[in-house]
């Protein structure tokens, strides 16, 4: 069987998300591209193409439809509105929720069987949304969550104490959103305790600088695009190798009724195990705090 993903949504998000798979090897072997702007993707399929020539990926690009995904192994959906200067991704919510089910309906109708990767915000709340539409096993609907999140957090520890994001061990937790946080009590760096590498001002520091990067990004460039566009080649990844990769993917939580990032093992069955990690009471309470915006913003679209 090929290894077929169908990217719906090919704007920003969808593109750069396309061209971190082609230039990377993966077992991708096909990337199909839907979109209601028809014009827009055969575009973006020739650009795509005319750059594989000179890339390591083997993958062929089409343009399709929604019956394509009936033998998708992954379907990444990227579609719906972004962040206004100023706007926040919850206030995205009723724009996107409608745009979902337009999508969804005729994805399952397609008979499509495999692994959705959710990319459009409010991230949580979508992710549940499709959930809750394809009526898929929990274990098949991934959101993107803090992936991004967490490699903003590596990248700026790294950038401060100059040891590669490699080696660091600290991942963002709960809502893709502004009440996204950090359980420093469990992060480390070869195999010590973060607190010999950072004083608590620059964990906080850090913390904010990561929670208020999409709103400087797209206060200077209108939208985030490449880091988003990389974690969902990474979860693509971890899926297509069975990696049991352990990414901050958003996925669903049973004792919540809501999907949440928290560190979960990532392989070709999907999310294979959610780990649990000790949070300490400060961390319990924000986590708690995350669940509950989360809940509130599915209630105010139910
Ligand atoms: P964009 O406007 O550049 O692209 C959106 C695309 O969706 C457009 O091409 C549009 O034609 C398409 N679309 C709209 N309605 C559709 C429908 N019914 N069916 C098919 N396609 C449809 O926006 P973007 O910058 O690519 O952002 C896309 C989403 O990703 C936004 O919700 C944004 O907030 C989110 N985002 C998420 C993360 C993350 O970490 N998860 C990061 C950045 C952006």
């Amino acid at each position: 069987m090929k290894n077929k993903v169908v990217l719906v949504g090919c704007g920003n998000v969808g593109m750069s998300f396309a061209y971190a798979l082609v230039n990377q090897q993966t077992y991708v072997d096909e990337l199909v591209l839907i979109d209601i702007d028809e014009e827009k993707i055969i575009g973006e399929a020739m650009d795509l193409n005319h750059s594989l020539p000179y890339c390591p990926s083997k993958l062929s690009v089409k343009i399709g439809k929604y019956e394509d995904c009936a033998d998708a192994r992954i379907v990444v959906i990227a579609a719906g509105s972004n962040q206004a200067p100023g706007e926040t991704r919850m206030d995205l919510i009723h724009k996107n929720s409608r745009i979902f089910k337009s999508i969804i309906d005729p994805i399952m109708a397609s008979n499509f069987n495999g692994i959705f990767i959710v990319a459009t915000n409010p991230l949580d709340v979508m992710t549940y949304l499709t959930l809750k539409y394809s009526k898929l096993p929990v274990s098949r609907v991934i959101g993107s969550g803090t992936t991004l999140d967490t490699a903003r957090l590596r990248y700026m520890i790294s950038d401060k104490i100059k040891i590669a994001s490699d080696n660091i061990e600290a991942y963002v937790i709960g809502e893709h959103g502004d009440s996204e946080f950090v359980p420093w009590s469990n992060a480390s760096i070869g195999l010590t305790s973060i607190d010999n590498f950072l004083t608590k001002e620059d964990m906080e520091s850090i913390e904010k600088d990561v929670r208020e990067s999409a709103y400087e990004i797209i206060k200077r460039k209108g939208a985030t695009y490449y880091g988003i566009g990389a974690a969902l080649a990474k979860i693509t990844k971890a899926i297509l190798e069975d990696k049991n990769e352990i990414l901050s993917v958003s996925s669903y939580d049973t004792n919540n009724d809501v999907c949440i990032s928290t560190p979960a093992i990532v392989g070709a069955s999907g999310v294979k195990r959610k780990i649990h990690i000790p949070l300490n009471q400060e961390e319990t309470q924000k986590l708690t705090y995350s669940i509950n915006v989360i809940k509130d913003a599915i209630k105010s679209i139910e």
